[in-house]
């Protein structure tokens, strides 16, 4: 069974905790959009205003603070990874991270949603990209190129959720699940038609097909929410379903990884090649006793499965001092 916090149904409850929060949490002050349409009573005959759902404008200064955390959780998750090899301390930044960009901006600090307005902004000359946008799309794809997928390992609310439920995983074999995580690509390409399709039929299908935006603004249609549930499920016992084979933000992540400058290792001089580290990785990204950049999602658990690791590690020296 896999480690991470020291019990998996406590990881659990923290995120049913969590969802339980988030409507104090939430700093979205939703509100009609037009003032002037007719109102209920002008309409007459019982009609409901349904409630329209759109955020205002955010204040630069707090798009520039949410640049900043982005920036200040990747440094510190490729430090907890590559120098501290900390398990422990990458959990409590996935907590923290699920907290913020999840259920406090709603997963709307979003670089896989970003993809579209990218391309938006690249085909359509009257359309204006944030230089905000443009930041939160293209920092974690230099934090790839430079430490690995420090964005997947601690930092994304969607692969934080997953990362949390993961229970009892079973290792897919190794040609289905290269063959399923083609569908990513398949995934990029589409999103990618869809967004640069003339306004007026284009599409921002990762973002309507979010399967987890749901829970973190307890909105939305059912089905999605019956989707993001089912991957949940699925996630207990195949780790992070929706990163391996659905989210295209990652198939871009999994191919920059391959040239980072420092990406997670499994090392002969620093480990033990007992083979552990395998057994203890969800996501199959260890072969022959090494790490494989392009599936290897910076999680650390091979770390905490590493007896020489458990060994050093400052943590558990504090703690046996202690005791
Ligand atoms: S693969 Fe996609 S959903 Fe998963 S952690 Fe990475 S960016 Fe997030
Ligand atoms: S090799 Fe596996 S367990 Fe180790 S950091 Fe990468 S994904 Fe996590």
């Amino acid at each position: 069974m896999t480690r991470g916090l020291s019990m998996p149904g406590g990881r659990s409850l923290l995120v049913v905790l969590l969802a339980c929060a988030a409507p104090a949490l939430g700093q979205y002050d939703y509100h009609r959009p037009v003032e002037a349409a007719p109102s209920e009573e002008d309409i007459g005959g019982g009609y409901v205003t349904p409630a329209v759902q759109r955020p205002p404008p955010r204040a630069q200064w707090r798009e520039a603070a949410d640049v900043a955390v982005l920036a200040a959780a990747l440094s510190l998750g490729a430090w907890l990874v590559l120098k501290r090899r900390s398990r422990n301390g990458l959990v409590a930044l996935t907590i923290g991270c699920l907290a913020y960009f999840g259920f406090y901006r709603q997963g709307c600090v979003c670089p896989i949603g970003a993809i579209q307005n990218v391309t938006v902004a690249l085909v359509d000359p009257h359309y204006a990209v944030s230089y905000f946008v443009v930041a939160i799309f293209f920092l974690p794809l230099l934090f790839a190129v430079l430490f690995g997928r420090a964005f997947c390992g601690g930092v994304c609310p969607l692969g934080a959720i997953q990362e949390l439920v993961v229970l009892r995983p079973l290792q897919v074999p190794r040609r289905v699940d290269k063959g399923l995580g083609w569908l990513r690509w398949v995934y990029l390409a589409l999103a990618i038609w869809f967004a640069a399709l003339p306004a007026v039929s284009r599409d921002f299908v990762i973002c309507r097909f979010d399967p987890f935006v749901g829970f973190f603004r307890f909105a939305g249609p059912l089905h999605m929410h019956l989707i993001g549930g089912g991957l949940l499920v699925l996630g207990l016992f195949v780790g992070r379903p929706y990163c391996r084979y659905v989210c295209p933000y990652g198939a871009l992540l999994s191919l920059l990884s391959r040239i980072s400058w420092r990406a997670v290792s499994v090392t002969p001089d620093k480990e033990l090649d007992c083979g552990l580290c395998a057994e203890g990785c969800p996501y199959g990204a260890i072969e022959g006793l090494r790490a494989v950049r392009s599936s290897c999602v910076s999680c650390a658990r091979c770390f905490d499965y590493c007896p020489r690791h458990r060994v050093h590690s400052p943590e558990r020296s504090a703690a046996s001092k202690v005791s």
